[in-house]
């Protein structure tokens, strides 16, 4: 499974400036150059400056409705001659019908293929919409399903604990990778109801490890970082991650699981 980060950052940054040193694109993730996570309103800039041409986009996956994760132009951007598969809410994808095949998940649990390349199923984020019907989700994105190279991802912002229904969907799940929120670097920060800091993932990890989901070969990720909530300087940032023992997504970088 190939992941590229093509935009690393929460909310925060002025994306007037993108493109500017140290402004980090809307959180949003390439999977095997073909899948988008999310689509905010720095990727189709992001794309261009990553070097992906749209046209090779099928599938964009949608965790939540914030305007960091979605952004209607972009998706129009994004879609634009050619067809785009839209997967998210039922309330997204009214939203995007004219511009995307749309396929809502209907109920926690739904799985969507992405042709013999990956299954994808939804579960829970704890993470406050204004729609309070409206869902928000993780995903466990399985690839080469069944087969003996099959690697399995979690891909978990925006999000705070995990939910108790969404530690029951994970079930038995083994997984190889993990993308986290990690919007705080820091705890102690009223946005731990929403978005998770260093010290709760700590728990939650130990918890994935003492239930068989994870073991030391997992490779984890911080992504989502606030600018705000973060130190500006980067050897402090990877001090933090070093200490934790993860990884931060880079801005563009391409990494294997
Ligand atoms: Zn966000
Ligand atoms: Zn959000």
């Amino acid at each position: 499974m190939k992941l590229q980060f093509i935009g690393t950052g929460a909310a925060d940054y002025d994306w007037k400036k993108y493109g500017e040193p140290g402004i980090a694109g809307s959180t949003s993730t390439l999977l095997d150059d073909t899948v988008l996570l999310d689509c905010g309103p720095t990727v189709p800039a992001a794309l261009k400056r990553f070097g992906v041409d749209s046209m090779q986009i099928t599938d964009i996956f949608l965790t939540h409705s914030h305007s960091d994760h979605f952004n209607i132009e972009s998706v129009r951007q994004v879609a634009e001659g050619h067809t785009v598969r839209f997967h998210g809410s039922p309330q997204a994808c009214e939203k995007v019908k004219d511009i995307c095949e749309v396929h809502p998940f209907e109920k926690y649990g739904d799985t969507a293929q992405v042709g013999g390349l990956c299954q994808v199923t939804a579960i829970p984020a704890s993470h406050y919409l204004q729609d309070l019907h409206e869902p928000a989700y993780l995903y466990i994105i399985t690839d080469n399903p069944g087969k003996s190279d099959s690697k399995t991802l979690l891909y978990a912002l925006d999000t705070a604990w995990m939910p108790s229904v969404a530690r029951a969907m994970l079930g038995k799940s083994h997984l190889d990778a993990i993308v986290w929120d990690a919007t705080m670097s820091q705890p102690g920060d009223w946005r731990i109801f929403d978005h998770s800091d260093p010290v709760m993932f700590k728990a939650i990890r130990q918890a994935l490890y003492n239930s068989g989901n994870i073991d030391d070969s997992v490779k984890i990720w911080f992504d989502h970082r606030a600018r705000t909530l973060w130190p500006a300087d980067s050897a402090e940032q990877e001090a933090i991650a070093r200490h934790e023992n993860v990884m931060l997504a880079h801005e563009g970088e391409t990494v294997i699981i």
